[in-house]
């Protein structure tokens, strides 16, 4: 990576990954505005940073235009868990769509460079495993995930217009299931949802029979990999990717649900609850691209990720997030007190 310092804009900056890659573009000297409306997050993600000089915090929504004048976007603004996406579907795929023009545009006005966190729901419930970034996908286009999956999909495809149609610098990489310090500990992902079970010495609740597997990867080695992509040379077909980025490891969601007991030594157990719509039963990156590209593989095992992100549940004061309800906003506020 050059080493030139230069100012960027993280839009999402205050979600899980997105404080992650503030915090460490600021590490680097870099000068950072992050930009968040935050709909999933809190300013304690991102409060050890607001002291730095090189650090900005802007409260705005993606789906509104916005000028600044910066080198970089990292266009990471999007609700990311089932239940915070699923909450208000119509905004989801705003954000998604009309986030990525207003991004795009800005972009293409300033000559910045722009990286899209796009996902593995671009391939649904796929029929190709290990999912290739040449594997086009089965997402159903009316489900309850697609507010996500096809927001997710026409952002790619805005990315790649913008890209041939107006010489816009871009990056995509495709994003699969990371975990880590700052998840939400009520955004009801499966890391955070059964370390908070566990912890509590409640049952783990597990979605189906837990036959279905995910690819867990560690926050730390996802956003190296971020990083590297957006600042990777252009090649000369004008640019690399979609890039998948993930750990190939590959898991059933019963073999997470006893680790994270074992870990713990809780006594909770786990118990079957009823699947959701459109679960993709089964994922796992294939990272040859990233290998090639980018020089990156994971470095960090799941059991080795699980025992730091439990150490920062152990120490999270949880009486201050707000429980979910059937109707607080998007049940995962800072709670007040
Ligand atoms: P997160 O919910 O913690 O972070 C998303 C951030 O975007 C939050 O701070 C939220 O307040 C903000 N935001 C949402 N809508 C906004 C809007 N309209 N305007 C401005 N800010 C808005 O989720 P995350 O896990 O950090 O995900 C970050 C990005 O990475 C998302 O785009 C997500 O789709 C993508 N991604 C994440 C994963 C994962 O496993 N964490 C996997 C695939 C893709
Ligand atoms: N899941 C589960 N119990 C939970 C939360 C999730 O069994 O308490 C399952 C969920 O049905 C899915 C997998 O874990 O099969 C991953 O869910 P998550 O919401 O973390 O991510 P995604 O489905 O978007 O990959």
């Amino acid at each position: 990576m050059s080493n030139h310092l230069r100012r960027v804009l993280v839009t999402g900056g205050a979600g899980f990954l997105g404080s992650h890659i503030c915090e460490r573009l600021v590490e680097q000297g870099h000068d950072v505005v992050c930009l968040d409306n935050f709909f999933t997050s809190q300013k304690q993600n991102i409060a050890h940073l607001l002291a730095k000089p090189n650090f900005e915090l802007i409260r705005h929504d993606v789906t509104l235009p916005i000028w600044l004048e910066v080198d970089q976007i990292y266009n990471m603004a999007c609700p990311a868990s089932p239940v915070h996406y699923q909450y208000n579907p119509i905004k989801t795929t705003k954000t998604s769509v009309v986030g990525s023009i207003n991004m795009l545009g800005l972009a293409k006005r300033v000559g910045a460079k722009i990286l899209q966190a796009s996902t593995s729901e671009v391939y649904g419930d796929p029929d190709v495993h290990p999912q290739p970034e040449t594997y086009r996908g089965n997402v159903n286009p009316i489900g309850v995930r697609a507010c996500y999956d096809e927001g997710k999909r026409c952002a790619e495809t805005l990315f790649f217009d913008y890209h041939r149609s107006n010489r816009v610098n871009v990056r995509v990489v495709r994003i699969f299931n990371t975990f880590g310090p700052r998840m939400h500990p009520y955004d009801g992902r499966v890391v955070s949802n059964f370390i908070v079970q566990a912890l509590r010495g409640e049952n783990l609740t597990v979605y189906g029979d837990g036959s279905q597997t995910r690819s867990f990867c560690y926050v730390d080695d996802l956003v190296e990999g971020i990083i590297r992509m957006m600042n990777s040379p252009d090649p000369p077909e004008g640019t690399i990717g979609p890039v998948n980025l993930g750990n190939p490891g590959e898991f059933t969601i019963r073999q997470l649900a006893e680790l994270v007991i074992e870990l713990i030594g809780s006594k909770g157990r786990v118990v079957e609850m009823e699947l959701p719509a459109d679960d993709p039963t089964q994922r796992r990156p294939d990272i040859t691209l990233a290998k090639r590209y980018l020089d990156w593989a994971p470095t960090v095992e799941l059991r080795e990720g699980l025992v730091r992100t439990i150490d920062y549940f152990r120490a999270l004061d949880l009486s201050r997030f707000r429980p979910p309800t059937d109707h607080t906003a998007h049940k995962s506020g800072e709670s007040a007190s």
